[in-house]
């Protein structure tokens, strides 16, 4: 066994691109103090008084939840804990998820909502997926965002946190370099101020790899789903998890190579993009949120409509 490079303690991980090991103690400090040097060095919660968090009872959102109540009271800051019942029947991974999300803000004492997709919006994912046409993972991320962002701010949050990680942000960005998107590109941010009526959003964990908040989440024992959601194959298709397996694999061979990708974009090259012209934005005549390209329904209130009449049919 591989010892601590701290202590003498056996190691629980090797952090590559830092060239340490860890053991279990030293991995629980270490995450926090990531975080709490991403959030000074991108100013990421000046003005954040009540941060509403984005948990899907997951890995990565239910260890950003646990790091965040850690940093609390040191940055001042309030947290609503949020979790949506978005009706993916498969494996029961719905209910499961929920669950798990609610052991953890009861656990932490977070006061919570959870949002009940059917129920207050009138469809779920699965039959979003057998009736609007579209790729489920586009609706349901259209969802997600939209019911995040709505909850927030009705509930006097001025921050909304999620749980994107290292992994999730390289796959981003090659992904849209490959398909040649520059306004996704330039929209990718740590720090996303609050803007054209839209909340202040964060990414805490940006920085911390995958492979971090699973050890993070199996040391300190919290309850989370490990089972992946059963739509999971169809999430940006094969192209996009082929191109995630190929960064994770040049991550093995030249350690660091997530990080630097990730940290020379959003400190060299995206500053250079802020001349981008941005989308111009309306108000959905139906809920009052943003709407893109000026359109008079926004596309939840749309997809909405359509799933009600499809029900209906
Ligand atoms: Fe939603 Fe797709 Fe993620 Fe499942 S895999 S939770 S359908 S975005
Ligand atoms: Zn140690
Ligand atoms: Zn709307």
């Amino acid at each position: 066994m591989v010892r601590c490079t701290k202590c003498d303690k056996d190691a629980v991980i090797r952090i590559n691109y830092a060239n340490l090991y860890l053991c279990r103690d030293h991995l629980l400090e270490w995450m926090t103090e990531r975080v709490r040097k991403v959030a000074h060095k991108y100013d990421m919660f000046s003005g954040s008084k009540r941060i509403a968090v984005a948990v899907s009872g997951g890995k990565d959102s239910t260890s950003l939840l646990h790091l965040l109540k850690e940093l609390s009271t040191e940055f001042g800051f309030s947290l609503l804990g949020v979790t949506i019942d978005l009706g993916i029947s498969g494996n029961n991974y719905s209910s499961k998820s929920v669950e798990y999300a609610i052991k953890n803000f009861e656990m932490l004492n977070v006061e919570y909502r959870v949002i009940d997709l059917k129920k207050e919006f009138g469809f779920t994912i699965d039959q979003a997926k057998r009736r609007t046409g579209r790729p489920v993972c586009s609706t349901c991320g259209l969802t997600k965002r939209y019911i995040m962002e709505k909850v927030a701010k009705d509930e006097g949050c001025d921050t909304l946190a999620t749980g994107h990680n290292l992994n999730d942000i390289a796959q981003f960005l090659l992904n849209n370099y490959y398909n040649g998107d520059l306004l996704s590109l330039a929209r990718l941010r740590p720090v996303s101020p609050a803007e054209n009526g839209y909340i202040k959003k964060v990414k805490p964990l940006f920085l911390i790899s995958e492979k971090e908040t699973m050890t993070y989440a199996i040391v300190k024992g919290f309850p989370f789903i490990y089972d992946s959601c059963p739509h999971t194959s169809t999430v940006g298709g094969q192209t996009q998890d082929k191109i995630r397996r190929s960064i994770e694999e040049i991550d093995d061979k030249i350690p660091g190579f997530m990080i630097s990708l990730v940290e020379n974009f959003e400190n060299k090259i995206r500053p250079l993009m802020e001349d981008i012209p941005k989308k111009t934005l309306g108000k959905c005549k139906i809920c009052g949120m943003p709407t893109n390209n000026n359109r008079e329904i926004c596309s939840f209130c749309a997809t909405k409509i359509k799933m009600s009449k499809e029900i209906r049919a």
